[in-house]
């Protein structure tokens, strides 16, 4: 006999609506809760208690991944706290948009630039300046427990304990893989070679630092999710065995994903689900489409529901890409129209 207490957890969430859950009825209703949960976020997850430094950074040398020249550098976000990451460059000259895909679980950057190999590639020939970096705890920034190089340790991570020491802090993992993000966007578009539009993609981990940036960084112009978008009653409280990263004090009586995804409104936001994705929960897709309609409701508001696009496949936790690159194009062309006009 187990006398288990996750049931009051769930309950709990049942019990009392989200304090900062989308109601909006008017453009302007919309976009003062956008900022107001920008706000609330931002705090709770600890991204304004991250420490600004003076950024320095360092170019260290080129690695070959499956024939892909990738430029390893090193760029310093808090005193002391340095992050690398992955940059490769499209081939000819020229301003180039931005396009940062932070990895999920299973490994750092390079893992990510395996597992979505071909969506770089393509993103290159595209002409975009392609950023992965490692997210704190994970690659080549793992804590002393995981340092290892055996192929098991190196797809761990140290997010728990981070999670850990951070809490204390009143800081969480994704509030500072968010503030890394911000940094790396700072020193991106101070570069000559990088005109202003900037994009993020992701998959699992990686789709959720990349709602989590687009929704509380306004100068994310496009983002992309890719098995991280659906409620988090049965995704997170039901499924706890989830990484430590995917847990922020207060979240749960703070906002569900819709609403996080909301504030990416009006800019154009991709998010991609597997129909049998385990992690959407015991409901599959019933637990993905209502946190889509609350982020729908948002882009009505703002006139752009074509800027949201919910794409579905037959298979389980998986990247598939279907349609990214063309969303990708038509954001860039938007974008630079919205520029022309104003
Ligand atoms: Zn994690």
């Amino acid at each position: 006999m187990y006398y288990s207490s996750l049931d009051f957890y769930v309950k709990a969430f049942e019990d009392k609506p989200r304090e900062y859950a989308f109601s909006a009825q008017s453009r302007e209703e919309c976009v003062l809760w956008q900022s107001t949960l920008r706000n609330r976020l931002c705090e709770i997850s600890g991204v304004n208690r991250g420490v600004r430094c003076e950024g320095r950074h360092e170019f260290l040398r080129t690695d070959d991944i499956n024939g892909l020249s990738g430029e390893y550098h090193l760029l310093e976000t808090e005193p002391d706290v340095w992050m690398p990451f992955y940059l490769f460059r499209p081939g000819e000259g020229g301003e180039h948009p931005i396009l940062i895909i932070p990895h999920g679980h299973g490994g750092g950057k390079r893992e990510a630039v395996i597992g979505q190999e071909q969506f770089i590639r393509e993103s290159l020939e595209d002409g975009f300046l392609v950023v992965c970096p490692d997210t704190r705890g994970s690659g080549d920034r793992r804590e002393f427990p995981e340092q290892k190089e055996e192929p098991q340790a190196m797809r761990s991570n140290s997010h728990r304990e981070l999670l850990q020491v951070c809490i204390g802090f009143g800081r969480s993992v994704i509030g500072t893989a968010v503030w890394d993000l911000m940094r790396l966007a700072d020193y991106l578009k101070s570069l000559p070679e990088t005109g202003d539009f900037m994009a993020c993609a992701g998959m699992s981990g990686g789709g959720q630092q990349t709602l989590w940036w687009a929704a509380l960084d306004e100068r994310v112009n496009a983002a992309i999710t890719s098995g991280y978008f659906y409620g988090m009653k049965e995704s997170l409280i039901e499924l706890p065995q989830n990484c430590a990263c995917n847990f922020v004090p207060f979240l749960f009586e703070t906002a569900d994903m819709g609403d996080i995804g909301a504030l990416i409104a009006p800019r154009p936001f991709f998010i991609e689900s597997g129909k049998q994705d385990h992690l959407s929960g015991k409901s599959g897709l019933q637990n993905v489409y209502p946190q889509v309609e609350t982020t729908r409701k948002a882009y009505r508001l703002l006139d752009s529901e074509e800027c949201l696009i919910h794409s579905i496949h037959p298979e389980g936790h998986k990247w598939i890409g279907r349609g990214m690159r063309e969303f990708l194009m038509s954001s860039r062309k938007r974008y630079t129209q919205m520029n022309e006009r104003s």
